[in-house]
């Protein structure tokens, strides 16, 4: 068996750690990177320390299964990173790429003591093609390779540039390494960043970390932020989890929202808490002030009620199956949603939520809802929103690739796959495999929810593909 894993980010470490897990044939592995972010992907290369991880050390093993594999690889060093309003260690991204290269590491060490042969390849894979019984890849260095079965591992896309301002003086298309991109931003300059999601929350920290002193303006369409962490309650939903949905869709053939819905609302009548409430509280998330819901979900992070946990958790557990099981009328619905359901599924850390606080409160921060253009002019940016216009000398691209994007340096790949006949798009984006030896890992899945996959999710998928690859 030969295996050739394309990318080589936290989904190809889950894949290489849950390999070396099961038992079974051996062959190669040959793993293709072509950045300098080997076993880190995208987010979690060097970075400035204020760009952290967003989650608890809990749910960011890479581990799917073991939820204690990236705290005990921690250890004592949690001490140093605790946030202290959510009672959890919360450590730089940087740092927990240092966790993915040393899972990766092991694993490879594992496998070698197995049989297998295991290299990386630093190449950018531009086709893969049918090769007689095997599949041929191609690199953009003109390299062939060939292997038995192909793992895409290539992460999502980048941040569309939804105002046409890539090249012009003062844009940052990508913001991504902070540490590289706000180099260029005087400390005094007015900057305006495009979106209202966590990766703008990461350019507002960073920039008050680095002791910004201009206005830092948020433009979005809709000035959702997302919502705040809540301090885990290491609580399992008993009602609102996969089981149950398994046995309804195993029971019925079917499973609608309004069949999550009831088990959401027996979750919470366990708990003695009300359905009714948290639905006026979560659809009230786009019309609310974002500043004065910022303060009231700031006071609320030790709140004990569990419905908003729930909600945020059955998101990455129950979501990525449940949502390929409802009817497209009930997809529809919830993507009505979008916003608000991104906001609940992926919170900021309070750590960050009280730095922008702080900032908006010292009214150096502020959020621009109904953003509709943005227009370079005489060295500076014009912006019309809502309420008018405003100018900017710096504009920072902080806007979520559409779900399942493909990324660009996997375009001509994909294009190949689906020209072979090795998969085939997902009318909803995406790709889905069409041959019993390609898989596909993480974001580029067709078929998927609109919530970016977590490491949970990625871990879970790694597991799966482990266990198929074994068996093939
Ligand atoms: C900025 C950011 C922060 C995030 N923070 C968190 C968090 O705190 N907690 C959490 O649970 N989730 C988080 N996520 C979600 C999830 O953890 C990440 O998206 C995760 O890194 C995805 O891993 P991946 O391996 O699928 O993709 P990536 O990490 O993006 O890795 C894909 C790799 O594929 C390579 N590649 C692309 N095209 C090719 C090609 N043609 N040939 C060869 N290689 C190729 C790329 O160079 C890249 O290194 C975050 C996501 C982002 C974007």
């Amino acid at each position: 068996m030969d295996i050739a894993i394309v990318g080589g980010g936290s989904a190809a470490v889950g894949l290489l750690d849950a390999l070396a897990a099961t038992e079974g044939d051996t062959g190669t592995i040959t793993v293709f990177e072509p950045s300098s972010r080997l076993w880190r992907g995208r987010p979690y290369g060097p970075d400035l320390d204020s760009v952290l991880v967003n989650s608890p050390p809990a749910i960011m093993s890479i581990r799917h299964g073991d939820f204690g594999h990236y705290a005990a690889w921690l250890g004592e060093r949690a001490a140093d990173h605790m946030d202290e309003l959510l009672g959890r260690p919360l450590i730089p991204r940087a740092l927990y790429g240092d966790y993915l290269a040393h899972t990766a590491e092991k694993a490879i060490a594992a496998l070698g003591e197995q049989g297998w042969r295991v290299r990386t390849v630093a190449a950018r894979v531009t086709e893969v093609v049918r090769s007689g019984e095997r599949l041929g890849l191609r690199a953009h260095d003109a390299s062939e390779h060939e292997a038995t079965h192909v793992a895409l591992c290539v992460g999502g896309g980048t941040p569309p540039d939804l105002y046409g301002l890539a090249g012009k003086p003062g844009f940052t298309a990508d913001p991504y390494p902070l540490a590289d991109t706000l180099e260029h931003v005087p400390a005094g300059a007015d900057v305006a960043i495009i979106g209202s999601g966590l990766t703008a929350v990461d350019v507002v920290v960073s920039l008050a970390a680095r002791g910004h002193q201009g206005r830092i303006t948020l433009l979005s369409r809709s000035g959702v932020l997302p919502h705040v962490w809540q301090r885990p309650d290491d609580r399992r939903p008993r009602h609102l989890n996969a089981e149950r949905v398994a046995e309804l869709h195993r029971a019925r053939g079917t499973v609608t929202l309004d069949d999550l819905m009831a088990l959401l609302r027996e979750e919470l009548a366990e708990a003695g808490e009300d359905f009714e409430e948290l639905a006026v509280e979560l659809l009230s998330t786009e019309a609310e002030d974002p500043v004065q819901r910022l303060g009231r979900q700031i006071a609320a992070i030790d709140d004990p009620r569990i419905g908003r946990r729930v909600v945020q958790q059955a998101a990455h557990t129950v979501g990525p199956f449940a949502w390929r099981l409802l009817p497209e009328a009930d997809r529809a619905r919830l993507r009505r949603h979008l916003r608000t359901a991104v906001s609940v599924a992926s919170p900021m850390v309070p750590v960050n939520a009280s730095a922008l606080m702080r900032l908006l409160e010292s009214g150096q921060l502020a959020v621009a809802a109904g953003i509709h253009a943005i227009e370079p002019e005489s060295g500076r940016f014009r912006v019309r929103d809502h309420d008018g216009e405003r100018t900017a000398k710096i504009v920072i691209n902080a806007v979520n690739p559409s779900p399942q994007a493909t990324p660009r340096t996997a375009r001509h790949l994909v294009r190949s796959l689906v020209t072979e006949g090795l998969a085939t798009p997902h009318p909803a984006g995406g790709l889905l495999p069409a041959h019993p030896r390609v898989h596909v890992i993480g974001d580029l899945t067709g078929g998927g929810s609109f919530i970016t996959p977590s490491i949970p999710g990625i871990a879970a998928q790694a597991a799966r593909t482990a266990r198929a690859l074994r068996t093939a």
